[in-house]
């Protein structure tokens, strides 16, 4: 087997991407504080930030519900099929694999334990429960180029890889994704980011399960 030219490596959502569901969206219908909704629309229709909208739904939620909040989080959540098979076949293809999430530590880092994914692999937003609300912190803010107010900024760490050395892949689902997806070389979509792609004339391939991303990854491996 010959070398591949550029090394390839994936920017790989977690809300709606390696969890079936949105956990933040799940997590806020479930308590249900009064305003939700019009934030999320807000969020969703790019009217408000991600920062500014995840900021403001977590301060709706006081702190002294943060076991139920971090409980319901955990337990509801279901990994998509195919998880563990996508990162045994990166192992095996020396594919480099990072989880870029918008969501938070509370619940990314003990859903994503039993995976064994090094932690400086994981990109997510931090929590605060010392006040009265739930404030999320920023610790991976937009770089330079980004004006876009992503609280986890996905282009500014995809910057990082450059494009002439890698072949970079994003998968993703939604809102969170909308600018990576603009930078990328290829894309796996669902849901919002399909609609997104298809607004933009971006090429994509669409998955259900991380079998069907193994798939077009395996072709790739033949071809190239
Ligand atoms: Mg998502
Ligand atoms: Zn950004």
């Amino acid at each position: 087997m010959t070398a591949r030219p550029v090394k390839r490596v994936i920017f790989c959502d977690f809300d709606g991407t390696i969890t079936e569901n949105d956990n933040i969206v799940a997590i806020i219908r479930h308590f249900n504080p009064a305003g939700w909704e019009t934030i999320v629309n807000d969020i969703v229709g790019q009217r408000k930030s991600i920062r500014q909208g995840v900021g403001e739904l977590f301060r709706l939620l006081p702190t002294s519900m943060k076991k139920e909040v971090v409980d319901y989080a955990i337990s509801n959540a279901k990994i998509r099929a195919g998880f563990a098979d996508l990162l045994a076949f990166c192992k095996e293809h020396d594919i480099q694999f990072y989880v870029t999430s918008g969501g938070i530590d509370f619940f990314v880092y003990p859903l994503l334990a039993p995976f064994g994914i090094p932690e400086d692999h994981i990109y997510c937003n931090g929590s605060d429960f010392s006040g009265e609300r739930i404030d999320i912190t920023w610790p991976h803010p937009c770089e330079g180029e980004c004006k876009t107010d992503c609280g986890m900024c996905k282009t500014s760490i995809i910057r990082r890889f450059p494009a002439g050395q890698f072949e970079r892949i994003l998968i993703g689902d939604s809102v969170t994704d909308f600018e990576g997806a603009k930078l990328v070389d290829v894309v796996f979509a669902r849901s919002h980011l399909t609609q997104k792609c298809k607004e933009l004339g971006l090429p994509y391939h669409e998955y259900k399960t991380f079998h069907d991303v193994i798939d077009v990854l395996n072709l790739q491996e033949a071809t190239t």
